[in-house]
């Protein structure tokens, strides 16, 4: 159980410079993908870090990834451009298909349209990978800034600092702290709001199918969503089209199961998705024994402040959002550069926290509501309105969702 202590709650100003650079560094509290790409954003301010993760190794979970040309400015900025385009399927459209006949309701455009209105595209990725590219980019930069094995415990402020005492007795001190321990933060709970995750009535599954099984599936675009009443099934190809990814969504009233990776069977899924199209059901039928895993999705209110002194939540820990319009981690990929530009201004931390906070919070509210809204459009009851009802409410381009640049945005 994590606890958190005010010993001294007067913001004592520490300026940024130098002084972060040696003994105390920034500590950022789970090392998942808003808190590498924190840590690496960081490092390329001049400023030092140390990620402290609970789990003995680093790990993500398999599964697929959606990066929209917000997250790709900031991954170019952060030096991982190149890896993107070289891992990364680039799509140039997606399709929505309709649940019973699989017939095409929507082309949206991900590639060149994109680019010329945004200046980047959409990615399909494996988490791993770029969960993998971006620790290695951190170790590079300095071999000791991810630290394993240490779950935090509780927080002393002593501003200015903040002590970070671990689960197994150690006491690190932090000239600023950066919570990004997910959905479930502790630090938010403790410190933020004692509002718990609350079920949202949504559930999923996941699988990565090896697309060798998969040979006698044409998709033309090889991406996209087939939408139904209550349902919805999203796939996409990772690794260069090695692996389909999919992801299936349904409604259910309570949901009692911890985690998101419960093993799931490839029967239920059939069961729960059954009169739909055959080309659902044969990528479904073609997910290998203990492939598929199943999960509860989870929200929590948006915040109005989530930053204190010398103290900030970042990420899902910060701003969690549905996963319908695939932008939880563009969110935390967002944060992190934006984060590390306030650092950067030269204020002291609590201003340069403080800055980042008011800087993002329009953005993450603006996604928290729009991937609210997909879902009903997504879990249509009528698929054949989808064409007309989608502009009003989520991917849109013209509503923002793609109209943001974290590395020139206003701070
Ligand atoms: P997390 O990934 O949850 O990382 C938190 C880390 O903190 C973990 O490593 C954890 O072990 C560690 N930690 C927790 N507590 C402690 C502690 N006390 N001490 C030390 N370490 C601790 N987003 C997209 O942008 N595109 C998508 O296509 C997409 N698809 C999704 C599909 C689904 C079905 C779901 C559920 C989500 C999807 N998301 C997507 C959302 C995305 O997965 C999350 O928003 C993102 O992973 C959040 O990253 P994070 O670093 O904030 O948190």
């Amino acid at each position: 159980m994590l606890f958190i202590q005010a010993i001294d709650d007067s913001h004592g100003i520490l300026p940024i410079g130098p002084a972060l650079m040696q003994e105390p560094s920034i500590a950022i509290i789970g090392a998942g993908i808003g808190g590498l790409c924190t840590a690496l954003a960081m490092q390329r301010a001049g400023l030092r870090v140390r990620v402290y993760e609970q789990a003995p190794k680093l790990a993500e979970v398999g599964a697929g990834l959606s990066l929209s040309p917000t997250a790709a400015h900031a991954l170019n900025h952060l030096g991982l451009g190149e890896f993107l385009r070289e891992r990364a399927t680039m799509p140039e459209e997606q399709f929505a298909r309709h649940y019973r006949d699989g017939r095409l309701l929507m082309l949206s455009n991900r590639g060149r349209s994109l680019l010329e209105r945004f200046g980047e595209r959409y990615y399909l990725i494996h988490r791993a990978d770029l969960h993998g590219a971006l620790a290695a980019a951190v170790h590079a930069n300095d071999a000791d800034a991810i630290q394993l094995a240490k779950a935090v415990r509780g927080l002393r402020r002593l501003e200015p600092h903040v002590e970070i005492e671990m689960a197994d007795g150690s006491i690190e001190t932090a000239a600023a702290c950066i919570a990004a321990d997910g959905q479930r933060s502790s630090v938010r709970t403790q410190i933020f709001s004692p509002e718990q995750p609350r079920f949202t009535g949504y559930v999923a599954w996941r699988a990565l199918i090896p697309m060798e099984h998969l040979s006698a599936l044409d998709l033309q675009p090889s991406s996209g969503i087939f939408i139904g009443p209550g349902h919805m099934v999203n796939v996409y190809p990772v690794q260069r089209g090695r692996l389909l990814n999919l992801v299936a969504f349904a409604e259910r009233n309570t949901w009692t199961e911890e985690g998101w990776s419960i093993p799931a069977q490839r029967d239920e899924l059939l069961e729960e998705f059954s009169g739909w199209t055959d080309t659902v059901r044969f990528i479904m039928m073609a997910i290998a024994d203990g492939a598929l895993f199943r999960w509860g999705l989870f929200d929590r209110t948006p915040l109005e402040r989530w930053t204190e002194g010398h103290l900030a939540l970042l990420g899902d820990a910060a701003h969690p959002v549905l996963p319908f319009l695939g932008h939880g981690a563009v969110l935390a990929i967002e944060d992190a550069v934006v984060l590390a530009r306030c650092f950067a201004t030269g204020e002291s931390i609590p201003a340069a926290l403080h800055r980042y906070e008011i800087a993002r919070r329009e953005r993450a509210r603006f996604v928290f509501e729009e991937s609210r809204k997909a879902v009903r459009i997504f879990h249509a009851s009528d698929p054949d309105r989808y064409s007309r009802s989608v502009g009003n409410v989520t991917v849109d381009e013209g509503l923002g969702l793609f109209a943001y640049n974290p590395v020139n945005c206003a701070i």
